[in-house]
């Protein structure tokens, strides 16, 4: 069967959305089409953000390709399924403006914790839930019954639905092949800060080591997709590196949840050492030590950011954080690492633990030694994290996102967003189109 697997153009006017707006590999779209291809399917792979085109642009190349699936994702890359913009705007409008008689197929985080709302609001066919890559391939080889969280709408607009989330082997994904797509447009080093000692690197690209992650923090969106920690093989990873390298990639930012868990980190830190590409990756000050920070710094690593949280055991420990260290020890480490990578960054969320004054004194005492420190930013309550029970005392239901966003919004009622974003976020609502209310008849 033909699969036509599209990144759309995003744009995250009026969200809360707080990732990065660059373009970014498709990584959940590069590595389902290595699936798609081993299990004999045709692929044709359209990234409209990486290429700058319009809906018009990409149906003049789907022509012609008669595609019985368009896959289309509900965020922007891999990267981003933790913390994904919570409307459906972009696949919504995608989706419509495409206008293709083929079968809708729509992944991502959304569909994953909302699979009825997110049929109803796109206009899709089926909901992949959890993580595509391996659930793909089934729909053109098996009856979707025994697709592992598959929903979808029949020809007579009834809603069906199996139990289950999509779980990837991650041994199965192999080198990512970059042949036939534009390397070269992608410019954007993914958190590099100009002036900070990576000004000489021009060409970035992003690669995923791991999948998952092995703690629970409770603001973490990561329970229906990317949960259970899972390595590729050491091999497939250097040799894709190697392929980017050979494409004028110098810059590598891993995409994975929580980089440094692994057993085949050290070995894969050795192997970059030797090439000319330099690291960065979002990771916990305490999964490092003064030896493997010295590791790093040999692997070329220009930029090491650390989600510590909060400066409390306390607030740690409300959020979770499961963190083996006091923060004497964070700070010691973080200033160490400093000494040897150009940025290091340490991330704080706003918790009652913390004393507004320690944490300035706190910032202050580290940005006087040259890491980093983020303002402490209030917790999105998203729908895949432990914190959404928490806050609303239930399981996340179909209206999830909206309970979610109206929450976020309230707490910025009286004070504004000016602290933490240049623009008022305009509600759900407002970002999304109405539709119709569907009705499962599985559940
Ligand atoms: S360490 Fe916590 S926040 Fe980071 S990926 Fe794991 S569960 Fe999520």
């Amino acid at each position: 069967m033909r699969y036509a697997l599209v990144n759309p153009k995003w744009s995250f006017e009026g969200s809360t959305y707080f990732g990065c707006a660059e373009p970014h590999f498709p990584l959940e779209l590069l590595s389902a089409r290595e699936v798609l291809r081993g299990a004999g399917q045709e692929v044709l792979l359209i990234d409209a953000w990486m290429e700058d085109l319009t809906p018009e642009q990409v149906r003049k190349r789907l022509e012609g390709f008669h595609e019985d699936f368009l896959v289309i994702p509900t965020a922007p890359s891999y990267l981003f399924w933790r913390c994904p913009q919570p409307e459906l705007r972009i696949p919504q409008q995608w989706i419509a403006a495409l206008n293709r008689s083929s079968r809708k197929v729509v992944i991502g985080p959304h569909g994953s914790v909302t699979p009825l709302a997110t049929l109803r609001k796109t206009g899709a066919d089926i909901v992949l839930r959890g993580e595509p890559d391996q659930t793909l391939p089934q729909l053109a080889s098996i009856p979707r019954e025994m697709i592992a969280g598959c929903v979808w709408r029949d020809d007579a607009g009834r809603v069906s639905a199996t139990p289950g989330l999509g779980a990837t082997d991650m041994r199965a994904i192999g080198m990512l092949d970059y042949s036939d797509y534009p390397v070269e447009k992608h410019a954007h080093l993914h958190h590099i800060f100009a002036g900070n000692g990576a000004d000489h690197l021009h060409r970035g690209a992003e690669v995923e080591f791991a999948r998952g992650c092995p703690y629970s923090c409770t603001f973490c969106n990561k329970t229906l997709f990317r949960n259970k920690y899972r390595e590729r093989e050491l091999s497939a990873v250097v040799a894709e590196i190697d392929q980017l390298i050979a494409r004028g990639v110098e810059y590598i930012y891993f995409i994975d949840e929580i980089f440094g868990v692994g057993k085949q980190v050290r070995a894969l830190l050795e192997e970059i050492a030797k090439r000319p590409v330099s690291i960065g990756f979002q990771t916990r000050i305490d999964l490092w030590d003064e030896k493997s920070i010295e590791l790093l710094a040999r692997a070329h690593c220009v930029s090491f950011e650390c989600g510590v949280e909060s400066i409390t055991d306390e607030g740690r420990d409300a959020m979770n954080k499961n963190c083996r260290i006091t923060t004497d020890r964070i700070t010691e480490l973080l200033v160490y690492a400093r000494q040897r990578i150009p940025w290091v960054q340490a991330n704080l969320i706003k918790v009652r633990e913390d004393d507004p004054a320690q944490v300035a004194d706190w910032q202050a005492n580290l940005k006087a030694q040259g890491v980093w420190v983020s303002e402490p930013v209030p917790m999105f309550p998203f729908p895949g994290s432990p914190e959404y029970v928490t806050t609303f005392g239930e399981q996340p239901d179909e209206n999830a996102w909206e309970r979610a966003h109206d929450f976020y919004l309230q707490l910025f009622a009286d004070k504004g967003f000016s602290d933490i974003q240049d623009q008022q976020p305009l509600t759900l609502r407002e970002l999304e189109q109405a539709d119709e209310e569907l009705a499962c008849v599985s559940c």
